[in-house]
């Protein structure tokens, strides 16, 4: 459909991989047709002052830490979770800044992240085949709740928008004030902490200077929060794309960034169709079989114009696998001619499941993946600005590793994903001041 008009259905006749099959469909219209009339969650402003933002970041003028859950669950829509997530996403910034000696925009996977991409329809639970989980938008974890429900449409928007009012209020609170002590409780003993307490000592002899100074004006004190999630349910996407007047384009209003994922990202699929049209930055996940031919003929659907901040390419390889790929994709994207963020996405391709049937990924496969892909963009003459994690404030037992020791037999102690395993607070920490260690390199 390239090169026809755009509109925000104009993806409807394309083959949609992934979109549930609901029983009653004039409860689906229902549902979209009063999701039409509800308010926006974001604004036309905020959406391009992110963009801007991601096109510093190409430059190499800024850092994107773009982090959450693999899914949101609507019974984490409750304040303490909230907080818990700001504040591990804040923490890592702090250390990202301070040792890139670089801003960081803040892009939270939340706020709207409830659908999933599987790779079955059905799944034998207990002994039972059912449909498998697509995410809270679509159906429920519960083996008893896998039918496409309509009425998830409507509650997603509603989390959704409590979710961000919540974010919104705690950053225009103070919450994310750096000189804020609650940042700091570190979730290590000083053992353990080991040698993380040099770069911590500085990051608060730091502050504490600029505070000597006068502390920061307001504007960096509270630093921005920006929320994405994978555009993946079409109809429920294109209920939240908005014709924004004053600037003459479609924005999708129901988060500042919308990403494609790697099972729905077909030239000729409906998912790039529908998102080519956005005037919103854009992600999209590119995995191992990504080719340059390929590549070129992606970008030149999704961003014709070149235009700076528009997208970031999310590579999601595996540990041991971007050397073969990686240095052929920057190329093609550099002869293009295409202004892309690079982001580094070290969780997806590092899935493994245990003999006890857990999902989990190892710190160790996530570290090397981020390594190697840093230093293939360092030595092919680009440039990795953006890492793309999964994770959590809460102390749960997902992946294993990391300063905990966590092994296999300790995940079944807290593994609450209804998904893809995250790090912890613990882990997430630790990977962030490795990241810092790895700017100053
Ligand atoms: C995800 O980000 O949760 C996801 C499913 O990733 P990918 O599309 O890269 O597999
Ligand atoms: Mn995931």
């Amino acid at each position: 459909m390239t090169g026809l008009a755009w509109t925000p259905d104009s993806w409807r006749g394309l083959p949609a991989a992934q979109q549930p099959r609901y029983r009653d469909a004039a409860a689906v219209d229902a549902a979209l047709a009063e999701l039409r009339e509800l308010p926006p969650l974001v604004v036309a402003e905020e959406v391009d002052h992110l963009r801007a933002l991601i096109a510093e970041a190409a430059a190499g003028k800024r850092f994107l830490l773009q982090g959450g859950d693999c899914a949101e669950a609507f019974a984490d829509c409750r304040g303490a979770i909230i907080q818990d997530k700001l504040r591990v996403l804040l923490q890592m910034s702090v250390l990202i800044t301070h040792g890139g000696r670089t801003g960081v925009i803040h892009l939270g996977r939340i706020a709207g992240q409830y659908a999933k991409p599987r790779s079955g329809d059905t799944e034998v639970v207990d002994g039972r085949e059912v449909p498998v989980y697509r995410g809270d938008l679509i159906n429920g974890v519960d083996p008893d709740q896998r039918e496409a429900d309509p009425r998830r449409l409507l509650e997603a928007y509603h989390r959704a928008a409590a979710t961000l009012n919540h974010l919104r209020a705690l950053v225009d609170g103070g919450f994310a004030d750096l000189h804020n002590p609650e940042h700091w409780d570190l979730p290590w003993s000083r053992e353990d902490a080991g040698h993380y307490l040099e770069t911590l000592d500085q990051v608060r002899a730091s502050l504490d200077f600029v505070k000597c100074l006068g502390g920061l004006p307001e504007h960096l004190r509270t630093g921005e929060l920006f929320t994405s999630h994978e555009a993946l349910h079409l109809p429920f996407e294109t209920a939240l794309t908005r014709w924004a007047p004053e600037k003459g384009a479609h924005y999708n209003l129901g988060a500042h960034f919308l990403w494609i994922g790697e099972r729905t990202r077909q030239l000729d699929g409906a998912h790039l169709e529908y998102i080519r049209g956005l005037a919103n930055p854009i992600g999209l996940k590119v995995g191992a079989a990504m080719t340059p031919e390929e590549l070129r003929q992606v970008l030149s659907k999704l961003d014709p114009q070149r235009q700076p901040g528009r997208l970031t390419l999310i590579t999601r390889f595996g540990a041991g696998k971007a050397g073969r790929v990686l240095p052929g994709l920057i190329e093609a994207a550099r002869a293009e001619g295409h202004p892309v963020l690079w982001s580094c996405d070290p969780m997806h391709g590092n899935g493994r499941t245990t003999a006890g049937g857990l999902k989990t990924r190892a710190f160790g496969d996530i570290l090397q993946e981020l390594r190697e892909v840093a230093d293939l963009h360092r030595t092919h003459g680009s440039r990795l600005r953006a890492v793309h994690f999964e994770l959590t404030g809460e102390p749960v037992t997902e992946c294993t590793g990391g300063v905990e020791g966590l092994d296999e037999a300790g995940l079944e102690r807290a593994y609450k994903s209804g998904c893809d395993p995250r790090l912890n607070r613990s882990q997430s920490l630790e990977m962030a001041f490795l990241i810092a260690q790895m700017m100053r390199r």
